[in-house]
């Protein structure tokens, strides 16, 4: 969850419970005042043990002794109060590079002859290639909150935009461009905003399930607030590769704006932030914000048919052949589904 809730947690601290806590990914002890204040900018929570805990004017949540050791219990406690404890960060690490990956098999096609045949027959709608250039292909957001968000994909198996060779960079900045501009058109919109979690090099992940094949998220008509961005410290990169090395999050409201970025590895950002932030503004309930839980097909559906009809008017202007080129075998084949 978005943790808007500033408060300090109190624990009795014995080893088993600093071993314990030490474990979330945001939260942090603290020894003092400043450390407090630096933790909370730092989107986390702080913890103290119960002497300190005595401070005035402070919101003091106490933490029951009972819940040490069960981090399923824990982390449903934090939620109830209000604020985010991060994932239990166990130390054992996952080796990505020996899972399968679907971005790279829809990069394949599954193993279909042709584009068009492919969108025309792909088992989920979600799975379809809106747009496809030499080294990117385009498709919708998994469980998408709203209509008009996809994500930019590149074909090869890289993990972060960050980490993409200098030969690919201008057919990227097209791609995104274009997606932006078939957005615009498609729904009417006034801004397309840009966000990417980047992994780092080594594919190796404290989470199962991550997706580490880099893909941008591009959604219509949605912007983090000042609060937001904040919260994640976001600061102006001129130059996206010196994240190369690390993990990070991006943000960019339209081609011609601002990148920004989140790379101190002390900031806490949320999984799924932006998602989180939408679900949260679109008024959903919690959890829902999880593409892994909830599919949205119906909102899928949509953005994909308005796609196709607003790709069909676009194809009529001279002006718009790249972006013809690159949708055709979609408007082929979708309009047959
Ligand atoms: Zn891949």
């Amino acid at each position: 969850m978005i943790t808007e809730r500033k408060c300090i947690l109190a624990i009795r601290k014995t080893r088993k419970s600093q071993s314990f806590l030490n474990k979330f990914e945001a939260l942090e002890f603290a020894e003092s005042m400043p450390q407090i204040y630096e933790i909370w900018e730092n989107n986390k929570t702080p913890i103290v043990t119960e002497k300190l805990a005595n401070i005035e004017y402070y919101d003091i949540v106490k933490i029951p002794n009972r819940l040490i050791g069960k981090s399923e219990e824990f982390i449903e406690f934090c939620h109830e109060h209000g604020f985010e404890s991060g994932e239990y960060i166990t130390g054992k690490v996952y080796d990505t590079k020996l899972e399968r990956c679907f971005l790279c098999e829809i990069a394949n096609y599954r193993g279909f002859r042709s584009l068009d045949l492919y969108n025309q027959y792909v088992d989920n709608e979600v799975d379809c290639i809106i747009y496809e250039s030499p080294n990117f292909y385009v498709v919708p957001e998994l469980g998408a909150l709203k209509q008009g968000y996809l994500m930019i994909v590149p074909k090869e198996h890289i993990l972060s935009v960050a980490q993409f060779p200098n030969e690919i960079m201008e057919e990227y900045y097209e791609v995104c461009k274009d997606v932006e501009k078939i957005l615009l058109s498609t729904f009417n919109g006034s801004v397309v905003t840009f966000m990417e979690h980047g992994s780092g090099p080594s594919g190796k992940s404290s989470h199962k399930k991550s997706i580490v094949h880099a893909h941008t998220h591009v959604v219509v008509d949605f912007t983090l607030d000042e609060k937001y961005k904040k919260m994640v410290k976001l600061i102006k990169c001129d130059d996206i590769s010196k994240a190369k090395d690390v993990h990070y999050f991006s943000y960019q409201e339209g081609t011609g704006g601002d990148l920004t970025i989140s790379m101190d590895p002390n900031v806490y950002v949320q999984r799924q932030y932006p998602r989180q932030v939408m679900a949260k503004e679109l008024g959903y309930a919690p959890e829902q914000y999880n593409w892994r839980q909830n599919e949205f097909k119906e909102i899928t559906h949509t953005t994909l048919y308005m796609l196709c009809k607003g790709l069909t008017k676009m194809a009529k202007s001279k002006s718009n052949q790249r972006i013809r080129t690159r949708t055709k075998a979609f408007v082929l084949g979708f309009s047959k589904r």
